[in-house]
C-alpha cells in the first residue's frame, strides 16, 4: 500500500515544523495532515506513558507498533503526561530518549506524534517539551500547548487542560509547576476558551475531535475535572464535537452522554495503570472500563469511525463504530 505522506507547509523560519497561518477566527497554531490515498485516516492514541520502558510501557509500545503497521497509521496522538514524574528537566534531559525515542522504535510509529502536555509535564521545564530542539532530536515529536490539526475529513483541537485545574495553583503540594507562558492565568484561560470556541465554530470538517490531558467524564481515580465540565464542555456541546479524548486517569474508558452526541474516551494506559480504581457511573453512559494498560486505534472515513481498545498483549478489549449518517453509536 502506498503510504500517505503528510503535508506540511513552511511559513517563515521561526518553526522547524511546518504549519499554516492561523485564520482570523483563531489564534491557535494550525497544522495539516493528509488523509491516505483512499480518503481514510488511521491513528493511535496513547497517554500517560514516559517511564523509561517500565510498568509495561515497552510492551504497550511493541503492540502499538504491530497495530500501527496493520492499520498503516497516519500519526499517533499522545494525551499527555509524557515524561514522569516531573516532565523534562530541559532540552538535554536524557528522558526524551529513554522514555520516547528508544521505546517507540517500531517502523510504523515513525510518524508524527501530536502531543499535549499533562500535569506531570508542567512539573518540569515545559518550554523544553515545546522547543524546536526536541524536534531536531527526533522529527516525529510535535508538541504545542494548544493547536489545531486539520486532517481533511477530521479536525483535531488539542487543548492545554492543566492550567484549568485549580488545585495545581491553590495546593501544589511539594511540586513546582512551571507556569511560564500561562500567567496571568485568567487571561490565558479566557483566550484559550474563546479561541477553541471560534475554531470549532469555523470548522467544516466532518469529524470534530477535541484532545486534552484531563478528563471531562471519567469513573477513574481522578474522576470528573469540574473546571473542564464547567468551562470547556458547554463549548464542545454547542459545536457538535464528536469525541473528547483524554488521558490522566490511567485506564481505558468509553463513556457516552445522555445530554449530547459527544463520546468521552480515556486512553491513559501507556505505562503504569491503577488496578481496581473505578467509581460508579450511570450504566446507560458507561460503555467500557479497563483498569490495565493499553491504547486506542481509530480508523475513519468521511462517514464512519471504527474505534478499538487493545491491552498490553495487543488483544482487542472493546470496539465500536460511529456512523455519521445514522448519528448514533453501533
Ligand atoms: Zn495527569
Amino acid at each position: 500500500m502506498v503510504k500517505a505522506g503528510y503535508r506540511l507547509l513552511f511559513l517563515g523560519g521561526l518553526l522547524s515544523w511546518l504549519c499554516l497561518a492561523s485564520p482570523a477566527t483563531s489564534e491557535l497554531q494550525r497544522l495539516q495532515h493528509r488523509v491516505k490515498p483512499d480518503g481514510s485516516l488511521s491513528f493511535l492514541v496513547v497517554g500517560d506513558w514516559g517511564r523509561e520502558g517500565n510498568y509495561n510501557q515497552s510492551e504497550v509500545a511493541s503492540q502499538m507498533g504491530v497495530i500501527g503497521e496493520k492499520l498503516d497509521i497516519n500519526f499517533v496522538i499522545s494525551t499527555g503526561d509524557n515524561f514522569y514524574d516531573c516532565g523534562l528537566t530541559g532540552e538535554d534531559d536524557p528522558a526524551f530518549f529513554k522514555s520516547f525515542t528508544d521505546i517507540y522504535t517500531a517502523p510504523s510509529l515513525q510518524k508524527p506524534w501530536y502531543n499535549v502536555l499533562g500535569n506531570h509535564d508542567y512539573r518540569g521545564d515545559v518550554e523544553a517539551q515545546l522547543s524546536p530542539v526536541l524536534k531536531e532530536k527526533h522529527s516525529k515529536w510535535v508538541c504545542f500547548r494548544s493547536f489545531i490539526l486539520n486532517a481533511e475529513i477530521a479536525e483535531f483541537f488539542f487543548v492545554d487542560t492543566t492550567p484549568f485545574v485549580n488545585e495545581y495553583f491553590t495546593d501544589p503540594r511539594q511540586y513546582n509547576y512551571d507556569w511560564k507562558g500561562v500567567e496571568p492565568r485568567d487571561e490565558y484561560l479566557f483566550n484559550l476558551v474563546k479561541d477553541v470556541d471560534s475554531a470549532l465554530k469555523a470548522s467544516s470538517a466532518k469529524w470534530k475531535i477535541v484532545v486534552g490531558h484531563h478528563t471531562i467524564k471519567s469513573a477513574g481515580q481522578h474522576g470528573v475535572t469540574v473546571e473542564l465540565e464547567k468551562q470547556l464542555l458547554p463549548i464542545l456541546e454547542a459545536n457538535d464535537v464528536d469525541l473528547y479524548v483524554n488521558g490522566h486517569d490511567h485506564c481505558l474508558q468509553h463513556i457516552t452522554s445522555t445530554d449530547s452526541d459527544i463520546q468521552f474516551i480515556t486512553s491513559g494506559g501507556g505505562s503504569q495503570a491503577w488496578r481496581g480504581k473505578i467509581s460508579s457511573w450511570k450504566p446507560e453512559e458507561m460503555k467500557f472500563y479497563y483498569d490495565g494498560q493499553g491504547f486506542l486505534s481509530v480508523n475513519m472515513t468521511g462517514d464512519r469511525a471504527d474505534l478499538v481498545f487493545y491491552d498490553v498483549f495487543g488483544q482487542v478489549l472493546h470496539k465500536w463504530s460511529i456512523s455519521k449518517q445514522l448519528h448514533d453509536a453501533a
